[in-house]
C-alpha cells in the first residue's frame, strides 16, 4: 500500500511541484511549513558559490530544493528537488557509516578521531597540533583517512564500495559529476599534501594518492534534495532504510554518527547550528545540506551559496525556520 502511494507520489511530483504528503505526523501541517520556507527564502540572494573549485562557480545559484523524508518514508519536496549538485562534504557521513561497518565505532574514535579542530576544514595546522591526528571524520584530513582504512586495498576497489554503499542510502544508482571530478582532480594538491602529511605520521591506511582518488570521486556524486533527504532517511530511521526497507546500519551505531554530525558536521558554525536547532546537520560546498530530526525525518535541501563558514544559506534558514515552526528541536519539551 505503501510502495503505491509512493509511486503514485513521485508520479504526481513529476508532473506538478505540489507537495505530496498525507497521514499522522501533523503531514500537512509539515509540508505546508516546509513550503512556507521554500517561498520565504528562494529569493534569498546572499552567500557565494565555493570558487576553489572551478566547477561549483558555474552551478546556478538560484537553484533550490527542499526535501522531507520522514522516518516511516513519506515524501514532501518542493522547488528544484530533482536538480543535482555534487555531494561534497555531505557524503563524509555515509562513508563514516560504511567505516563503522566494517571496523566498528571505537575504531573510529581511536583511529580518525572525534573532536572538533576549531580550525577549516583542509586545515594542515590543526593536523600538526594534534600530531598527526586527522581530528574528525568532517575534515578533509579525517574524510581521507576514513577511505584509507576501509577494507579494500587498492583505489578501484575503495571507490566501488564507497559508490554501493552511497547507492545503498539513496535507494538508487547515484550519477557521477564528471565536470566536478575533473575540476577536482586538476588542483588537488592540498588534500595530496593533507594525505601525504598524515601518511608521513603512520596515519593512513593506503597510499595517499589512492586515498585521494576515491576520495575526490566520492565528493564528485550529484545528488537531489530528494536523495539527501533519502540517505538522511536511513539515520533517522535508527539505520533502517524507509523505502527500501533494507537494514542499511546497525541501529546502535547510528547514535555514535549523529553525534559526530553534531560535533562537527556544519564546519565551524556547528555550535551556532547546534545552540540555534538542536539536530545533527551536515553541509557540503557544492550547496548540500542534511538535517536529521532522530525518529522523525530528516530534511535534505540544496542550494549552492554559501557563507563564511562554507554552509548554504539557504538551506540552514530554511532548515532552522521549519525546526523551530514545528518545534522540532528534541531538546524542546
Ligand atoms: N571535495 C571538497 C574538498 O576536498 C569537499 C569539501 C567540503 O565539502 O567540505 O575540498
Amino acid at each position: 500500500m505503501l510502495r503505491l502511494f509512493l509511486i503514485f507520489s513521485t508520479l504526481f511530483l513529476s508532473l506538478s511541484k505540489m507537495p505530496v504528503f498525507a497521514g499522522q505526523l501533523d503531514g500537512d501541517r509539515l509540508c505546508a511549513t516546509a513550503q512556507a520556507a521554500y517561498l520565504k527564502y528562494r529569493n534569498l540572494d546572499s552567500g557565494e558559490n565555493a570558487n576553489y573549485i572551478k566547477a561549483l562557480q558555474a552551478v546556478d545559484p538560484k537553484t533550490f530544493g527542499i526535501s522531507i523524508v520522514t522516518a516511516d518514508g513519506r515524501i514532501c519536496e518542493f522547488g528544484d528537488y530533482n536538480a543535482a549538485v555534487s555531494i561534497q562534504s555531505v557524503s563524509k557521513v555515509f562513508t563514516l557509516a560504511l567505516l563503522m561497518r566494517e571496523k566498528g565505532p571505537n575504531f573510529v574514535e581511536e583511529t580518525i578521531g572525534v573532536q572538533p579542530t576549531g580550525m577549516p576544514f583542509n586545515s594542515v595546522l590543526a593536523i600538526e597540533n594534534q600530531q598527526g591526528s586527522p581530528s574528525n571524520p568532517y575534515v578533509n584530513a579525517g574524510a581521507i583517512s576514513t577511505v584509507s582504512w576501509l577494507t579494500p586495498q587498492n583505489e578501484p576497489e575503495l571507490w566501488k564500495a564507497i559508490k554501493e554503499n552511497m547507492d545503498s542510502f539513496a535507494g538508487k544508482k547515484l550519477a557521477v559529476n564528471t565536470d566536478v571530478l575533473q575540476s577536482e582532480m586538476e588542483d588537488n594538491k592540498r588534500n595530496l599534501g593533507i594525505a601525504t602529511l598524515l601518511d608521513s605520521y603512520g596515519k593512513l591506511g593506503t597510499t595517499p594518492l589512492d586515498a585521494v582518488t576515491a576520495y575526490t570521486k566520492q565528493c564528485s556524486v550529484n545528488v537531489t534534495s530528494h536523495d539527501l533527504a533519502v540517505m538522511g532517511s536511513v539515520l533517522a530511521n535508527d539505520g533502517l532504510h524507509p523505502i527500501t526497507h533494507k537494514q542499511i546500519l546497525k541501529s546502535d551505531y547510528v547514535p555514535h554518527i549523529l553525534s559526530s554530525m553534531v560535533m562537527s558536521g556544519v564546519y565551524d558554525n556547528s555550535g551556532s547550528w547546534f545552540y540555534e536547532t538542536g539536530v545533527p546537520a551536515k553541509s557540503g560546498v557544492g550547496g548540500g545540506f542534511i538535517a536529521i530530526i532522530p525518529g522523525k525525518m530528516s530534511i535534505g535541501v540544496i542550494s549552492p551559496p554559501l557563507d563564511q563558514f562554507g554552509n548554504s544559506v539557504r538551506a540552514q534558514r530554511a532548515v532552522s525556520y521549519i525546526i523551530n515552526q514545528l518545534n522540532l528541536n528534541p531538546y524542546a519539551n
